[in-house]
C-alpha cells in the first residue's frame, strides 16, 4: 500500500524522500513500493500529515518531543540565539553563554556529584563519548588493561559503531562487522515477563538476586582488573520497555562499587520528564551512578544535542594536567553548540514553569489504569512500563507467552489501524510502544485508548479473517 499524498505537492516531496532520503532503520522492501508518510506540521500533542489529516502522537516523535510540537517560544529562543552568535569555537579556550548556563543548569538538576558536563550531537555520540572517557580514565590512572564495558541483550545504546556493539538487540546486528568486539560483553536484560533459562519460575526478589549474580560472576570470570563499566537504561526502551526487578539498579552499582566500576546510566530516553523526574536513575531508583547519558529529551528534539554528565570523582582524574604535552583530545565542531544549548534551557524553563513532571506522575495512575484494562483482550499478553513509557506485548496464547508468526505481522496492522483512527503509536515486532509527551491531557489518554482497543481488535480480526494463524 504507497504511502502517497493525495495533493500533489505532498507527492513531490514523497517522491523526493523515496528516491533520495536513506531512512534509519527501514525495511527496503516495503520502503522502495509504499514510501514514507509524509508529515507536515505539529502543534501541542498532535501532528499533521501531507493530506491535512490529524494524528494524536502518543510516542513523542521517537521518545524525544516531551513538551510537545510546535512550541513558539522555542522557535523565539533558537531565533534570537542564531541572531546573537549563532557559534564560536568550544575547544580549549573559548565558549559561549548557553552552554556555560546549561551545564551549570545540568549540575543542578543531577543527582550525587555528576557536576561536568561533555556534550554531543546525539544519544549514541553522547554513549560513545562516555565510553572513551571511561577508557581515558583508566589510562590516566594507570589502569590500562581495565577496558571492558558490560552491557545487556536488548540493551539500545545507539547507531555509532560502539554504540551499536552496546546495543544487544540482536536485529541491529545483521550484516554488520562489530569493531572492539574485545571490549563489550553482554548480560542477561532484567526482563520480567520473559526470563532467561533457569530463572522463569523464580519470584521477582529471586529473579533480582540471579540477576545480580550473574553481573558479577562474568566479571569475576572476566576478572576484575580487565572490566571498566556497566552500561544500563534504567528502563529498557527500544528492548521492548523492561523495568528490572524492585533493588535491581542500586545492587549493579554497589558492585559497580565493589569493583571499582563506573556505573553509566543510559538516560537518553528516562530522563527530562519521561518518568515524572529530571532523571530517573536517584529518583526511582535509588541509584547514583557516576556517568548519565542524556539526549532527546533534554532539547525535547527541537534540535539535535547530547551530553555525557560525569561525576567530580571521574572529572578530578581527567581533567589532571597530561603529561607528554597530551591533552582530552577529544570532542566535536558542535559540543556545546550555543543554539542547542539556548533550546535545552527554553526547553528546561518550560518543563519546570508548566509543572511536567507533575502532570506525568499525576496521570499515570490512570494511564495504567486504562492501558490494564486492555488485559480483557485475549491477545494482549502483556501490558508494561514506568509512568510515560510503555510497551504492550502480544501472544497467540497467553500462558505458554506464545508469539504471533512473524507473516500476522500484528504490530503494523495495529499502527495502521491507529493511523486511520488519527493515531500514531510505535509497532515494534510483537509488542507496541507508546512514550507520549509529557502535555497529555486526561482527554488525551482516554482518547488513546479507546483507539488502541479498537485497533487491536480490528487487526486481531484481519488476522484471523486472513487465516494468517
Ligand atoms: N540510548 C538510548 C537508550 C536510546 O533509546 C537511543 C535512541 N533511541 C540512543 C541511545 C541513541 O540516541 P541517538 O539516536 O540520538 O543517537
Amino acid at each position: 500500500m504507497s504511502n502517497a499524498p493525495k495533493n500533489q505537492e505532498g507527492q513531490a516531496i514523497w517522491s523526493q524522500d523515496k528516491e533520495h532520503f536513506i531512512h534509519p532503520y527501514t525495511d527496503y522492501a516495503t520502503f522502495k513500493e509504499e514510501g514514507s508518510h509524509v508529515i507536515s506540521e505539529g502543534s501541542g500533542n498532535y501532528l499533521t500529515d501531507a493530506d491535512g489529516n490529524r494524528y494524536l502522537d502518543t510516542i513523542a516523535g521517537l521518545w524525544c518531543t516531551n513538551i510537545g510540537h510546535g512550541r513558539t517560544e522555542m522557535a523565539d529562543a533558537i531565533a534570537e540565539q542564531v541572531m546573537k552568535m549563532e557559534y564560536c569555537n568550544p575547544f580549549g579556550h573559548s565558549t559561549n553563554e548557553p552552554g556555560s548556563v546549561l551545564a551549570a543548569k545540568l549540575a543542578e538538576l543531577a543527582p550525587g556529584d555528576l557536576n561536568h558536563v561533555f556534550y554531543t550531537c546525539g544519544g549514541s555520540t553522547a554513549n560513545d563519548a562516555a565510553i572513551r572517557l571511561v577508557h581515558f580514565y583508566n589510562n590516566q590512572r594507570g589502569k590500562p588493561n581495565k577496558k571492558k564495558i558490560i552491557s545487556r541483550m536488548d540493551a539500545y545504546h545507539g547507531s555509532t559503531y560502539i554504540a551499536a556493539n552496546l546495543t544487544g538487540i540482536h536485529g541491529t546486528k545483521y550484516s554488520f562487522d562489530r569493531i572492539a568486539d574485545e571490549w563489550v560483553e553482554h548480560i542477561s536484560p532484567a526482563n520480567m515477563y520473559r526470563r532467561p533459562v533457569g530463572a522463569e519460575d523464580l519470584s521477582e526478589d529471586a529473579f533480582c538476586d540471579f540477576l545480580v549474580a550473574e553481573f558479577e560472576n562474568r566479571i569475576l570470570q572476566l576478572g576484575p582488573d580487565n572490566v571498566a563499566a556497566f552500561i544500563a537504561e534504567p528502563v529498557m526502551g527500544a528492548g521492548g520497555v523492561l523495568v528490572a526487578p524492585k533493588g535491581y539498579h542500586r545492587r549493579m552499582r554497589d558492585i559497580c562499587t565493589q569493583y571499582d566500576m563506573l556505573y553509566i546510566a543510559d538516560e537518553v530516553v528516562t530522563a527530562f520528564g519521561r518518568l515524572g523526574h529530571w532523571f530517573a536513575s536517584e529518583a526511582v531508583y535509588d541509584c547514583v551512578p557516576d556517568i548519565i547519558v542524556s539526549a532527546k529529551g533534554i532539547s525535547s528534539g527541537y534540535i539535535p544535542l547530547g551530553a555525557a554528565i560525569i561525576s567530580s570523582k571521574v572529572y578530578d582524574v581527567i581533567s589532571q594536567p597530561q603529561c607528554e604535552g597530551g591533552l582530552l583530545s577529544m570532542g566535536f565542531t558542535y559540543s556545546g553548540h550555543p543554539v542547542a544549548c539556548a533550546a535545552a534551557l527554553k526547553n528546561i524553563e518550560i518543563i519546570e514553569r508548566e509543572k511536567l513532571n507533575e502532570n506525568v506522575q499525576a496521570l499515570t495512575p490512570y494511564f495504567y489504569e486504562l492501558a490494564n484494562g486492555l488485559m480483557d483482550i485475549s491477545v494482549v499478553g502483556d501490558v508494561r512500563g514506568s509512568h510515560f513509557m510503555m510497551a504492550i506485548e502480544f501472544v497467540t496464547d497467553r500462558r505458554d507467552k506464545v508469539s504471533f508468526p512473524a507473516e500476522a505481522d500484528i504490530s503494523n496492522r495495529i499502527y495502521q489501524h491507529c493511523l486511520a483512527r488519527g493515531m500514531i503509536i510505535r509497532p515494534l515486532g510483537n509488542q507496541i510502544v507508546l512514550s507520549p509527551p509529557l502535555t497529555l491531557t486526561q482527554d488525551d489518554v482516554e482518547r488513546l485508548f479507546t483507539v488502541l482497543r479498537e485497533s487491536i481488535l480490528a487487526a486481531w480480526n484481519d488476522i484471523n479473517e486472513a487465516g494468517l494463524l
